[in-house]
């Protein structure tokens, strides 16, 4: 699990300690999604400094 996860759970905060099947298929789905568009963001990231480079601008930058 991530650090997002870990920083969110906790055995007092009253959730399930059990997820039916169909709740987990959800679960991992998300977690899926939630890889792919970071790593989307990341190429798009690149591709607009590599953009920029080749203008000769600093704007996309960050
Ligand atoms: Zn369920």
């Amino acid at each position: 699990m991530s650090r997002y996860d870990l920083r969110t759970i906790a055995p007092e905060d009253g959730l399930p300690t059990v997820v039916c099947s169909s709740c987990r298929d959800q679960l991992e789905s998300c977690h899926r999604f939630r890889r792919v568009a970071h790593r989307t963001q990341k190429s798009l990231h690149s591709y607009l400094s590599y953009t920029a480079a080749l203008a000769g601008s600093e704007e996309f930058f960050v």
